[in-house]
Parts: structure tokens; sequence; C-alpha cells
């Protein structure tokens, strides 16, 4: 017969060496990804973070994420972890353009209701935390083509900071095949927003979504799981875009995250 204690012992031995092991970039802009034991809970900055069944998680920090987060792991027999997370800080191209007509700087009255209309659907769709495994996948760069446009850059226009570019633009013929950069589920497909013209958003599971706007042809539907290189749509030049190319955007919630970081820390 086998003692209590003995079976104890037994349980210590086979739990893993590591309780907690992190990957990936914790930087402005990156994605840190987590394994800990599963049935932890995690908590970054007190807002709790989905662990996935084997013990994965994923964090995300915006543009302007501040330099040092925390980040505490309650283990299932009840052990407390807190670690203090450097956040590497960047820098980010600042553009101003002064001289320009009002009219170009800022959206005529009548679209102000459809701008807000827009940003609440795909507000809505980047809410979504489900138990998807896909965001630990390697991404892949959805169409081929060089990187005109980058993350975190920012325009002022006549004296006023505009929205900083969240995406990178990757330069591509009209009609060009859009594929998923890693598997996922729809959750927004629209063919006319007012900025971003035909808009898909994919959910890739934790938090994790990528966006890709301006398309000329969408070839999913709210709903459609897709794997990593289906088609999804083509590329265009639609809503307030000045040529062919796709803008592709990654988010954690509503942090924004840099794809070319993601692509580049999958490598
Ligand atoms: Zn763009």
């Amino acid at each position: 017969m086998i003692g209590p204690l003995f079976l104890l012992f037994l349980l210590a031995l086979s739990a893993p060496a590591a309780a907690l092991e992190l990957s990936g970039g914790a930087i402005q802009g990156g994605l840190l990804y987590g394994q800990t034991v599963p049935g932890s809970q995690v908590r970054l900055e007190g807002r709790s973070v989905r662990v996935g069944p084997e013990g994965r998680f994923v964090l995300g920090f915006g543009r302007d994420a501040a330099p040092s987060a925390t980040l505490t792991v309650r283990r299932p027999e009840g052990a407390e972890e807190t670690v203090s997370l450097t956040v590497v800080q960047r820098d980010y191209e600042v553009q101003r353009i002064d001289g320009l007509p009002q009219t170009l700087v800022t959206p005529p009255e009548a679209v102000w209701d459809r701008i807000r209309r827009d940003a609440a659907l795909v507000a809505e769709a980047r809410a979504h935390d489900t138990q998807l495994p896909d965001f630990a996948a390697a991404f892949r760069q959805p169409v081929a083509g060089i990187v005109t446009g980058i993350y975190g850059s920012q325009r002022i226009l006549n004296g006023q900071p505009r929205q900083p570019h969240y995406g990178i633009d990757i330069a591509a013929p009209e009609g060009t095949p859009v594929l998923s950069p890693a598997g996922g589920i729809v959750r927004l497909a629209e063919v006319d927003l007012y900025y971003t013209g035909g808009t898909i958003v994919l959910d890739h599971g934790h938090g994790v979504s990528s966006t890709f706007l301006h398309l000329a042809g969408l070839e999913v539907a709210v709903g459609d799981r897709v794997a990593q290189g289906d088609r999804i749509g083509t590329v265009g030049s639609t809503g307030r875009s000045t040529g062919a190319h796709l803008d592709w955007r990654i988010n954690w919630f509503d942090e924004r995250i840099d794809p070319q970081l993601v692509t580049d820390l999958a490598k």
C-alpha cells in the first residue's frame, strides 16, 4: 500500500521544473508569450489574462506602454509569483505637415456618426476572448511585398497630432490574394467602412486579432474558421486610401501590436 505522504512526493516530482516561462517581446508593440502550470491565474497590472488548457497565455504591450509592468501568476495550489517586467521603449517617426486645407484634416460632419459606428463595430470584433490556440503560431506576412508604412509613426497636420499609424502597409497590386497570417475565426467582414473600406477582423484567440484594411474583395464571412494560408480577400484601395496596398494590424484586445515584431519574433 502506498501512503499519502509518498503520493505527495510523487506529485512534487512530476511537476514541471519551471512554473513560469516567458518568450517573445516585452517591448512596446510586442507580444509576450507565457507558459505556466495549467489552472493558474494570470494577471497583468491587475487585469485577468486567459490561461489555455496547456497553461499557455499571451500578453500585449501597446505603442505607448509604460516602461515596467507587473505580472502575477497564482498557481492552482495557491503559490503566487510576481514578476516585474521591463518593457523596452521605442522611438517613433514623427512627421509635421503644415498649410494643408482644413477639409483634408477634419472629416465632414455628415460622416461623424458613420465613423463612430464603424469604430464600435471594429472594437467589438477585437474584444473577443476565446480559447483558440492560433495566437501562439508563427505568423506569416499575409501578402508578399515591400513594407511602405511602419507601425507607430505619426503625422502632425496643421499642428494637430493624428492617430498614429498602427499597422504596417504592404505595397501590392490591386487584386493580390490576402492570405491568413495564422488560423482564426472571422469576427468582422465589412465591405465599406468609412476610413478603412473593405475590412476583415480575424480572431486568433486569447484577445489576439488581425485586421486587414482597404480590401477590394472579401472572401470570408463572419463566423468562418480559417487556417493559416487560406485566402480571405484581395488587396485594394477602398476607404480613405491613396493607392493599392494592404494595411495589416494586430491587436491584443485594444492594445496595438506591431505586426513586423510578431512575424520577426516568430522566425
Ligand atoms: Zn496604413
